[in-house]
């Protein structure tokens, strides 16, 4: 089954500290949300809190249109899934897949049935005899999350379920794991601090910082349309340029950074309202850069000189510093991945643009 969520200004204090500062959000029905940020920023509080673990100091859950801040973990419609999920060592899989469906006084021909159809899910069927030290950390993950599936709950938390494996069975597991959720349509709600995990499975990520929301979209809304300088930086690598705003007229904004003016589109400020005489960051991919007027409708940024590049198979990673007399230095860098066919070398001052729909400012 599956169920909405919503969280309204939940706010959890311990002693003095804030750890969850405010949080509001919708979670649709079937929803796979991903919670992503640093160590310390509030995660794991936030499940906790929607788990029943934890009772926020303020502010209310609701899962399926249905109050639940101060509902009991196990008379709530969920299940939790944690990085160490305890198998019983002397139990079959099946058993294990079966257990909350035994606590639930469910009859054994009826949990077997389940329990088999749930190993099917995760592609174990064949191994339901098996005890759990005879399969693969990837394997015991699988169970684990049958076994969290097992006793049918509306929205399942998983928290860094996938942290202990390695990398390579990690990229595995989110494949299977997403195409799992697409199936069943449970709604998920997965934390992780790892920002290719949240892309690779997310429906909608949610970036926190310090207890707070700092951005909510899909993933490329996020890694295109950041809005805040906070999710820009996560969500992969980017160049921010101080900008001074000289002109707002109509769709257009004039603008001058450390490599020259430009002329953004009103569109390109995702968060804030750009002011004549005011301030803004420009963030920009370094896949974006545009050299020698390639790339159709691109807005110039100006020109820097290479100072160094590194070769990264599809791209060349390059170092660029404005061009400026050396005792007014400008302190900014930029880092670009320019294409191959451009050989761009230390030393070569180019024309820097990035098409109009990649440009991002925030104020
Ligand atoms: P991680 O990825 O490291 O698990 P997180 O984003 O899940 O981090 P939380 O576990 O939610 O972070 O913790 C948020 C902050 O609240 C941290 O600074 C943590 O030290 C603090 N915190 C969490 N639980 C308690 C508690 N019971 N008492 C005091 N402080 C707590």
């Amino acid at each position: 089954m599956t169920a909405d969520v919503s969280i309204r200004n939940a706010t959890k204090v311990f002693g003095s500290f804030r750890a969850l500062d405010d949080v509001s959000l919708d979670i649709a029905a079937g929803e796979f949300i991903v919670l992503l940020g640093p160590s310390g920023c509030g995660k794991t509080t936030l499940l906790s809190i929607l788990g029943g673990f934890l009772e926020p100091t303020s502010g209310t859950i609701a899962i399926g249109g249905r109050d639940m801040t101060h509902v009991a973990p196990a008379k709530r419609p969920t299940t939790t899934m944690f990085q160490d999920y305890a198998l019983f060592p002397h139990m079959k899989l099946s058993d294990n897949v079966g257990f909350g469906l035994r606590m639930r006084g469910m009859a054994k021909a009826e949990r077997d049935d389940r329990a088999l159809a749930l190993l099917d899910l995760v592609g174990l069927k064949a191994s339901a005899g098996k005890k759990p030290h005879e399969l693969s950390g990837g394997q015991r993950q699988r169970v684990a999350l049958a076994r969290a599936l097992a006793v049918d709950p509306d929205v399942l938390l998983l928290d860094e379920p996938l942290g202990a494996l390695d990398l390579k069975l990690r990229r595995q597991m989110q494949d299977e794991l997403k195409a799992i959720q697409k199936r069943v349509g449970t709604t998920f709600i997965h934390v992780t601090h790892d920002q290719e995990e949240a892309m690779a499975i997310a429906d909608r990520i949610v970036v926190m910082n310090h207890g707070h929301i700092e951005d909510v979209g899909a993933p490329s809304d996020i890694y295109m349309r950041p809005r805040s300088l906070f999710a820009a930086g996560f969500m992969g690598e980017a160049n921010f340029l101080d900008a001074r705003i000289d002109g707002v007229s109509g769709a257009e904004v004039r603008v001058e950074t450390a490599l020259g003016q430009a002329v953004l589109p009103a569109s390109a400020f995702t968060a804030g309202k750009p002011s004549e005489g005011g301030k803004a960051t420009l963030c920009i991919r370094p896949e974006h850069f545009r050299t020698g007027g390639e790339g159709g409708a691109a807005i110039s940024l100006g020109s820097a000189r290479i100072v160094d590049s590194a070769f990264f198979g599809a791209h060349l990673r390059c170092h660029l510093q404005p061009e400026r007399p050396p005792e007014r230095p400008s302190g900014v860098a930029i880092t670009a991945h320019l294409p191959q066919t451009a050989k761009p070398q230390a030393g070569d001052l180019l024309e820097l643009a990035v098409p109009a729909d990649t440009i991002v400012a925030l104020v």
